[in-house]
């Protein structure tokens, strides 16, 4: 029997706000446990949260920047349950009323997009964090995380196999980085994705029971633990068995999901509107400032990148990734006027370097300058398209600038004819056998020649002057 998985995912996003979503408490990542801290976020009795607007307004461009609609009326309600880092017995956050509805993102699939829906986004505040290594016998709290703020971004179950999945991920943590609400570190938990999966018959519509698997904290584990989830639930069922409804963690030391709760233990959160919060009003001309300061966004950067540039789309999809990736291409472009050369040498050389190395764009000794100059010197015939991979290398290495790269380590191509007839002479010399076989009509040992030319000459011959002048030299 042929299966098919439904895919619907749940991600919580920080927010890069300086402080607390309803005290001054600042956000910083890092401080003294319990440092950032007071009565309202610690969840003392009698005190009084207030909203802090930057939360609103970053809640609303990510609303924006997904195509949802903003509603004019939200509400906080208070989510109850009991667990040692939240003081306060309920955490605050939006149910039946959230700020924003029925929104979308395009993923690439083949020979076309998919359109991934996105039922709603909400803002919450995060809980404070359990400390229990290096403990002996106890755990701490540290309450420093709680109160910060949190967007929930929650899709339709649209999605049918990890790729889809990864792909929309990618996408939305790109968007929340464009626009600057959220910092996207997965491994700090700044953006982390709870997946809910389920299998039905290939055909079939209903779609099976789900299983949650919570807490993903990378791209790579989203992917594996779909995977295993998928094939977990195949044989499960293939074995007359049943999916039920459960929770499940992701076990990063053995590859497989666990069981963590069924749906008897399922907390019930009674939920119910905040009554220490007033409803959240959103004017339509506060909704159009904020949409009119948006920035560009990745779709729209491919589009432009594709049309102004002239690159292939795969090449802007890629360049688009980041915004900082994104400048270093069009700075690039535009110093060496030679857009598609530009993102050649970027996407195949500088990024390739860069993870090896595992640095970020920002970090590349080589800047756009350097490989603006470098397509120069290979425009004006200095250096061979052979030679540049050498010259790139070294930049990478030393932060030098081209020129001096060429110049201190002899790479000056060679174009007098003469010097390049010698190297050919004496490749000819020296297979005489080929030659002879050539001569007799195996045309396909003319790259060998030139294999061997440009061997001799240490890749600095100019690849045009020796395949004109190897043809006339083997003819006669
Ligand atoms: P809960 O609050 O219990 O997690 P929701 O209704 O908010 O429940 O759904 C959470 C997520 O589960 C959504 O992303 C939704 O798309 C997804 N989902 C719902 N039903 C299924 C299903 N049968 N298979 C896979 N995902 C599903
Ligand atoms: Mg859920
Ligand atoms: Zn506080």
């Amino acid at each position: 029997m042929e299966f098919e998985a439904v895919i619907g995912l749940e991600v919580h996003a920080q927010l890069l706000t300086n402080t607390k979503i309803f005290c001054g408490c600042p956000t910083k990542f890092g401080a003294e446990p319990n440092s950032q801290t007071c009565p309202i976020c610690l969840g003392m009795p009698g005190v009084l949260p207030v909203l802090n607007k930057k939360v609103v307004e970053y809640a609303m461009k990510a609303a924006l920047a997904t195509g949802c609609e903003i509603q004019s009326m939200s509400r906080f309600a208070r989510k109850n349950y009991f667990y040692p880092d939240l003081p306060k017995g309920y955490q605050i956050s939006q149910y039946e009323l959230p700020i924003a509805l029925r929104g979308h993102i395009d993923i690439p699939v083949e020979g076309g997009h998919k359109r991934i829906g996105i039922t709603r986004i909400h803002m919450e505040e995060d809980a404070g964090k359990s400390l229990h290594e290096g403990i002996a016998g106890a755990s701490h709290v540290d309450l420093n995380r709680a109160g910060t703020p949190l967007i929930e971004i929650v899709s339709e179950p649209d999605m049918r196999n990890s790729d889809e999945a990864v792909e929309y991920l990618k996408r939305l943590r790109a968007i929340l980085m464009y626009l600057e609400v959220c910092d996207g570190n997965m491994e700090e938990g700044s953006f982390r994705c709870d997946a809910n999966i389920s299998i039905m018959p290939k055909g079939e519509t209903k779609f099976g029971t789900r299983a949650e698997l919570k807490n993903i904290n990378s791209f790579r584990f989203v992917q594996k633990a779909i995977e295993y989830e998928i094939k977990r639930q195949k044989a499960l069922i293939m074995d007359g068995g049943k999916v039920v409804q459960e929770t499940r963690l992701w076990d990063t030391q053995k590859n497989v999901t666990v069981s963590m709760r069924g749906k008897e233990e399922a907390h019930d959160y009674r939920y119910f509107p905040d009554p220490d919060l007033v409803p959240i009003e959103i004017s339509p001309e506060w909704i159009e400032d904020v949409r009119k300061s948006l920035p560009e966004l990745p779709a729209q950067k491919v589009k432009r990148f594709t049309a102004e540039y002239g690159i292939p789309e795969y090449d802007a999809e890629v360049l688009s990734v980041s915004k900082a990736l994104a400048n270093y291409y069009e700075e690039t472009a535009k110093l060496s006027g030679q857009s598609k050369a530009a993102s050649n040498w970027i996407m195949g050389d500088l990024l390739r370097f860069l993870k090896e190395d595992d640095r970020e764009i920002e970090e590349s000794p080589v800047t756009p300058k350097h490989i603006a100059e470098m397509i120069k010197l290979m425009d004006d015939g200095t250096i061979s398209g052979k030679i540049a991979k050498t010259v790139m290398e070294e930049m990478y290495k030393t932060g030098k600038m081209p020129e001096d790269v060429v110049k201190e380590k002899g790479l000056v191509q060679v174009t007098d004819t003469g010097a390049i007839e010698k190297v050919i002479d004496e490749v000819i010399a020296e297979n005489a056998d080929s030659v002879a076989a050539y001569k007799s009509g195996k045309d396909k040992l003319f790259g060998f020649f030139v294999g061997q030319v440009m061997k001799k000459s240490q890749g600095k011959a100019n690849p045009g002057a020796v395949n004109e002048l190897l043809k006339k030299k083997l003819a006669g």
